[in-house]
């Protein structure tokens, strides 16, 4: 019997805020019910919503780099054959580096979280499988992702928010002119009113220990989301609540993650 009650308590989870220094445009196309081309994501309350996919998504291409930068070998995402545990592609030292070191090897067979009446249960069984240290945290098609990631939901409510549409035009880049006929209307949020996005991330018990500080320093290397951030949308700070911030400080995750130099 898998009781939810033990399951629940054994997830850590944390607060993640994001204060918005400039107009967001995370448009949802194809959408009706808004006079723009590309009216923003909202929720079915109407708040406006950064997605969990993305702020996953960016977040675990940070962490690639950082993770890199410290010298361990990393597969490519986000296509599957380039990724753990096939690895198609990548350099056959990095590949060697995988089948030596025992950071990169996963033997917890069967997590007690996962157990089901002494047995495992078959979805969550995990073989001997050499994955990549960002595998270990964010998942690949063979391996459960372990940390999870809600949607940043804006804190303030939408019926004091005006609908703010951006025009635009579509530039033909060979002739450098606007195209005819492409003019374009995107939504955005309100322009300079320090919108606040809020969610939490949810650690799963069988994450990795240094899976927290690599996500934080992941974070401080996301300064926008969304489209358009070269003309200026989507510009951010992060608030993270203090138990997360006293984690970066915790040197031995750090000191493990500085191993893969001397690798
Ligand atoms: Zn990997």
């Amino acid at each position: 019997m898998i009781s939810l009650e033990n399951f629940n308590l054994s997830i850590e989870f944390h607060t993640i805020t994001a204060t918005l220094d400039t107009a967001l445009c995370v448009g949802a196309g194809g959408s009706s019910g808004s006079l723009a081309d590309k009216p923003i994501l909202r929720n079915t309350d109407r708040n406006l919503l950064i997605p969990a996919s993305q702020i996953k998504g960016r977040l675990r291409h940070e962490c690639e780099k950082i993770a890199r930068g410290l010298g361990w070998a990393i597969c490519q995402s986000p296509t599957p054959n380039t990724m753990c545990p096939q690895r198609e592609g990548l350099s056959e030292n990095e590949e060697q580096k995988f089948h030596r070191d025992d950071e990169y090897k996963i033997d917890d067979q069967c997590d007690d979280e996962y157990k089901i009446d002494d047995q495992c249960d078959d979805e969550y069984k995990i073989d001997d499988q050499y994955h990549c240290l960002i595998c270990q945290i964010f998942g690949n098609p063979s391996l459960p992702s372990r940390v999870l990631f809600d949607d940043l939901i804006c804190t303030e409510n939408p019926d004091y928010l005006p609908e703010v549409l951006r025009p635009g035009v579509t530039i033909n880049r060979r002739r450098r002119t606007a195209e005819e006929q492409k003019l374009y209307f995107l939504e955005t949020s309100p322009v300079n009113a320090k919108l606040q996005f809020t969610g939490q991330i949810h650690f799963l018990p069988n994450c990795p220990d240094y899976a927290k500080v690599l996500i934080i320093a992941g974070l401080h290397h996301i300064h926008a989301l969304g489209g358009s951030k070269s003309a200026g949308l989507g510009w951010l700070t992060w608030n993270l609540e203090s138990t997360l911030s006293e984690i970066n400080t915790e040197s031995s995750a750090w000191e493990f993650l500085a191993k893969g130099v001397q690798k």
